[in-house]
């Protein structure tokens, strides 16, 4: 079986970046710059912002992070955002959810300028993608399409099972794969926590997605021999870091699968970068 090593393909992905990064410092007398807003005192939400911060500052992308104490405002922080989106210093705006409770986080990321919105979560990047029109893409299912690419695993003319609706991961993730293109152009089923027979759906599939949440809810029985299987899951459990499938068992025979860790995530982080170096090259074209 093949492992599709996202932490590998990330470095490869963002040794890339910093190579290009160079060139356009050089270019245009300054670095990408990324504001990360981070709210509130959440243990998981620090580690991402923390490992985007590394990997930023590796890439050569200057990041400024807003750590904020979780009793600000909902004007405090739409201030904030609305100062980010006039200071041209600032390519990319990443606002880390979730919020603190009361805190209002779609009205946040309607508030982000699009043009900044390297996570891809505002409506007209959301927009843009079910039109097959060029903009920011979500970063998980963006990093997922990379992987295929690099290692050639095309999803043309294929079946692909989603399972998991979510607005980050499924819908997006479902959306890229029905686009036009070699990576793209399967025929897609979405899955969700309301679908009957999912087991026969997933079943049928020659790739599979997990974005669900469960730790090894797919099972080696509900995957057909040869399929290429993508976990996003994390789950935190007391074996430790475990996916929403059981790699284990399906592994014996999958084409290909990634691990967790080491799969989607460092994928993820890596698509961020690359999304804030295009805004970049756009804010200076
Ligand atoms: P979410 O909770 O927003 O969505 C989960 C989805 O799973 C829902 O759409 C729901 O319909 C579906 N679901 C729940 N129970 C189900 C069931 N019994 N049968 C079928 N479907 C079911 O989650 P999310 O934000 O999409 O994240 C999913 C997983 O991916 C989580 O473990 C999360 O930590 C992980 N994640 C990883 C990355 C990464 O970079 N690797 C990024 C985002 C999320």
């Amino acid at each position: 079986m093949i492992v599709l090593n996202g932490k590998e393909t990330a470095l490869a992905v963002r040794e890339e970046l910093r190579v290009e990064i160079e060139g356009l410092k050089e270019k245009f007398g300054r670095a990408p710059g990324l504001a990360v807003i981070l709210v509130g005192e959440d243990p998981a939400s620090k580690v991402y912002v923390r490992n985007k911060e590394i990997a930023c500052e590796k890439a050569g992308i200057v990041s400024t992070a807003y750590k904020i104490d979780a009793g600000v405002s909902q004007d405090e922080l739409e201030d904030l955002i609305l100062k980010l989106n006039n200071d041209d210093s600032v390519d990319g705006i990443l606002l880390q959810l979730p919020l603190p409770k009361g805190l209002d986080s779609q009205k946040c990321l309607e508030l982000i300028d699009p043009g900044k919105d390297v996570d891809g979560f505002h409506p007209v990047n959301v927009g843009k993608l079910m039109l097959g029109l060029p903009g920011f893409r979500s970063c998980t299912p963006a990093g997922i399409i990379t992987l295929l690419e690099r290692y050639n695993l095309p999803t043309s003319g294929k079946k692909a099972v989603v399972i998991g609706r979510s607005n980050i991961v499924g819908k997006p993730l479902a959306m890229m794969l029905m686009q036009y293109g070699d990576f793209a152009n399967a025929t897609v089923t979405v899955c969700h926590s309301r679908t009957a027979g999912l087991a026969e759906e997933v079943k049928g599939a020659d790739f599979v997605f997990a974005a669900i949440g469960i730790p090894k809810f797919v099972k080696k029985e509900m995957v057909k021999d040869g399929a290429v299987v993508v976990d996003v899951g994390i789950n935190r459990t007391d074996e430790g870091l475990v996916g929403d499938c059981d790699y284990e068992a399906i592994k014996e025979t999958a084409k290909a699968m990634t691990p967790v860790p080491g799969g989607v995530g460092p994928m993820t982080i890596a698509q961020l970068l690359a999304n804030t170096v295009e805004a970049f090259k756009n804010h200076n074209s």
